[in-house]
C-alpha cells in the first residue's frame, strides 16, 4: 500500500528512500488506476482527495502513535509495506484485489464483504482490508 494523490506520491515525505525499492530505481510506478466505467465530476474527485488526504493524516498519527509507544521504527512499516505490495507478486504500489473465497461451512464461493453465506446462511468473518 502506498499512498497517493493523483500522482503525487506521499510516502517518501515520510520515507524519502523508497524510490530505491522499486525496480528501475528513483521513479515511482504509475499509480494511474485503470479508467473507471463511469467517470467522475470535479467536485467528486476534490471531494475524494480531501478523504484521501484524511486518510493519510490518520494514518500518518496511528503510525506516530505505534512508533512512539511501542520503539519501533519507519524501516519495519516500509518492509510491511513492501511485503503487502508483493503478496500479487509485483512491486507496483498496488494492493491486488482479493478473490472471493468459499463458504466455511458449504463451500460455496460468496460475495466478498457478505455478512453471512447466501446459500446456508453461516455468518462469515469479515476481512477489513479485503478489496
Ligand atoms: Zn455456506
Amino acid at each position: 500500500m502506498l499512498f497517493f494523490v493523483g500522482k503525487k506520491a506521499i510516502l517518501p515525505r515520510m520515507f524519502p528512500d523508497i524510490p530505491s525499492m522499486f525496480p528501475g530505481g528513483s521513479s515511482f510506478p504509475d499509480a494511474t488506476p485503470s479508467r473507471p466505467s463511469t467517470s467522475l465530476g470535479a467536485s467528486e474527485i476534490a471531494q475524494l482527495q480531501i478523504k484521501v488526504e484524511r486518510l493519510l493524516m490518520i494514518t500518518e498519527a496511528l503510525w506516530t502513535i505505534l512508533k512512539e509507544k511501542n520503539g519501533l521504527e519507519d524501516k519495519e512499516l516500509l518492509r510491511q509495506i513492501v511485503q503487502i505490495d508483493l503478496r500479487d507478486g509485483k512491486l507496483d504500489g498496488r494492493v491486488a484485489t482479493t478473490p472471493p473465497e468459499p463458504c466455511p461451512k458449504c463451500q460455496r464461493i460468496v460475495a466478498k464483504n457478505s455478512v453471512k453465506c447466501m446459500y446456508c446462511g453461516e455468518p462469515l468473518l469479515m476481512d477489513p482490508f479485503a478489496r
